[in-house]
C-alpha cells in the first residue's frame, strides 16, 4: 500500500509501526459554528481511509479532537450572548449530529482541548526548559529560530517567513513566525491557572498532547485539510520534536481544497455552505459519491451539475440491487468466482495506490452494470451484486441498505410505473413533448422521480 506523504512530497510504501495496527489522528473542528462543506470533505475522506484500512485487516485506532477553547469561540459567545462552554456544547452536539447524518463513523476517541489543560501546561513547561519557549508578560511563545527543523513539512524557510511577515506584526515576538503556546486571559475570558499566570493554551498545542497521549507516542498517520499544513501541522511538529526528539507521526496526509462553482468559498462571496445546508438538499450517499469521484489531493469543484450526476450514480447502484431483489438473496451461500475476485483485486490495487477512490468507484459501476445485464445468468448477477455491496460498504455506501431497498411497493405498482415510462417513451417518439412532460410531472407529484439515462429511464421513490 502506498500513501502520499506530505513530509517528503512523494508516495511511500505504508509500513505501520506495529504490525496489523494503524493509529491515526485527524484534526477535528473548532466548535463555534456548524462546519462547512469543505471541512466535510476532510472528515468524510479520512472516514473512508479508516474503513479501507479496516477492510485490509488492520485494527485502526482513530482519534479526532474537538477544539472547545479558542478565539473564535469567545467571539461567538459574545455574539450569541451565551457562555463559551454552552457555545461549545451546542456545536459539539451539532457536529456529532451532522457527522452521523453524513454516514461518518464515530472516532474511537474524541478528546476535547479543555480536558487536557494540565498536560498542555506540562508540555509548555518542558519546551521552556529546553530553551525553545519564552514568556513575555503572561504570553508564552515557541521560538522557531531555536528549532532546527522548523519548516520541514511546509518547506518554508525562516528568512522567507520573516520577509513575508506583516509590518504590524506582534512586537513581543522574537521572530514573526513564533507562535503562541499560552495566551494571557483578558477580563471576562475563560481562564486556567498556570506558571505564567491565568490564561489558556494556544490551538497548536492541544493536538500534540492529545495525539501522543491517546495514540501512545509516535503514531502512523496524521491527517487534515491542506490548509492545516502551515502553520498548524508545522507547529505541531516543532513542539513534538523539540520536546522529546521523536517524530510526531510517520505519514502526513492532506486533502485538497473545495471550490464552489469555480470560486473560493467565503462568507463575503455569499457562497458559504454548511454540511447541514447541503444535507437538506442531497442525501449523504450523494455527497459521499461526489467527494470520492475525485482524487482526495486534487481540488474539487462543488457544483449542482456534478451533484445531480452523483445522485444518479448512487440511484443506479440501488436500481441494480432492486432488480436482483438483493434483500432476498441468501448471501452466505453465494460464493465468488474468479470474475468477482478480479474486480476485487483491481479495486484493492486502486485503493492501495494512495486511495484512488475515483478509480475504485469505476469498479462499482462495472459490477452494477453486470448485475443489470439480463443476458447474464442469474447466479452470476447475484455474485456481482454481493461484491458490489461488499466493496461499496468499504467506501461507506449501503449502510442502510434494508431501508433503502424496502419500499412498500408491490409488483403491480412497479409494473404500472414501467408502463407509464413506456407510454412516455412512445409520446416522445411521436414528438408529443407535452404529454411526455406531463407523465413525468404527474409521476413526480406521486413521489416517483424519473431519471433519463443513455440506456433507458430509471425511476426512484423520493419520499
Ligand atoms: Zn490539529
Amino acid at each position: 500500500m502506498k500513501i502520499y506523504n506530505t513530509m517528503h512530497r512523494q508516495k511511500e510504501k505504508f509500513v505501520p509501526r506495529h504490525a496489523g495496527e494503524v493509529r491515526m489522528y485527524v484534526c477535528g473542528p473548532t466548535v463555534y459554528n456548524y462546519f462547512h462543506i469543505g471541512n466535510a470533505r476532510a472528515f468524510l475522506f479520512f472516514d473512508v481511509v479508516r474503513r479501507y484500512l479496516e477492510y485490509r485487516g488492520f485494527k485502526v485506532t482513530y482519534v479526532q479532537n474537538i477544539t472547545d477553547i479558542e478565539d473564535k469561540l469567545i467571539e461567538q459567545s459574545k455574539k450569541e450572548g451565551k457562555s463559551v462552554r454552552s457555545i461549545a456544547q451546542k456545536y459539539i452536539k451539532a457536529f456529532n449530529e451532522d457527522i452521523a447524518a453524513l454516514g461518518i463513523k464515530k472516532p474511537d476517541f474524541q478528546p476535547q482541548a479543555t480536558q487536557y489543560i494540565n498536560e498542555m501546561i506540562e508540555l509548555i513547561k518542558k519546551l521552556e526548559e529546553k530553551g525553545v519557549a519564552y514568556q513575555v508578560d503572561g504570553d508564552v511563545y515557541f521560538s522557531v529560530s531555536e528549532f532546527e527543523g522548523y519548516g520541514k513539512l511546509s518547506h518554508k524557510k525562516l528568512d522567507e517567513l520573516k520577509a513575508g511577515a506583516r509590518v504590524e506584526a506582534n512586537k513581543q515576538k522574537k521572530h514573526p513566525a513564533d507562535f503562541t503556546l499560552w495566551k494571557k486571559a483578558k477580563p471576562g475570558e475563560p481562564k486556567w491557572e498556570s506558571p505564567w499566570g491565568t490564561g489558556r493554551p494556544g490551538w497548536h498545542t492541544e493536538c500534540v498532547v492529545m495525539s501522543r497521549k491517546l495514540l501512545k507516542g509516535t503514531f502512523d498517520i496524521h491527517a487534515g485539510g491542506i490548509d492545516l499544513i502551515f502553520p498548524h501541522h508545522e507547529n505541531e511538529i516543532a513542539q513534538a520534536e523539540a520536546s522529546n526528539n521523536k517524530p510526531l507521526a510517520n505519514y502526513w496526509m492532506h486533502n485538497g481544497y473545495l471550490n464552489i462553482e469555480g470560486a473560493k468559498m467565503s462568507k463575503s462571496l455569499n457562497n458559504f455552505f454548511t454540511a447541514r445546508d447541503i444535507l437538506k438538499k442531497y442525501d449523504a450517499e450523494t455527497i459521499r459519491f461526489f467527494f470520492l469521484s475525485k482524487h482526495y489531493r486534487s481540488p474539487i469543484d462543488f457544483n449542482e451539475q456534478i451533484l445531480v450526476e452523483s445522485k444518479q450514480a448512487v440511484n443506479n447502484f440501488y436500481q441494480s440491487l432492486k432488480e436482483i431483489d438483493f434483500l432476498s438473496l441468501d448471501l452466505e451461500n453465494i460464493s465468488y468466482t474468479n470474475e468477482q475476485k478480479k474486480v476485487q483485486a483491481d479495486f484493492i490495487a486502486a485503493m492501495d495506490d494512495d486511495f484512488n477512490t475515483a478509480k475504485a468507484l469505476s469498479y462499482l459501476f462495472e459490477l452494477s452494470k453486470k448485475v443489470k445485464k439480463q443476458q447474464f445468468n442469474l447466479e452470476e448477477r447475484r455474485r456481482n451484486a454481493k461484491m458490489l455491496v461488499e466493496l461499496g460498504q468499504v467506501l461507506g455506501f449501503f449502510s442502510n441498505i434494508e431501508t433503502k431497498l424496502e419500499q412498500n411497493l408491490n409488483e403491480t405498482a412497479e409494473k404500472l410505473i414501467e408502463l407509464m415510462i413506456k407510454y412516455r417513451l412512445e409520446a416522445k417518439k411521436n414528438k408529443n413533448w407535452q404529454l411526455a412532460d406531463k407523465i413525468r410531472d404527474d409521476l413526480k407529484k406521486l413521489g416517483i422521480e424519473l431519471h433519463d439515462q443513455k440506456e433507458g429511464t430509471d425511476w426512484e421513490i423520493v419520499n
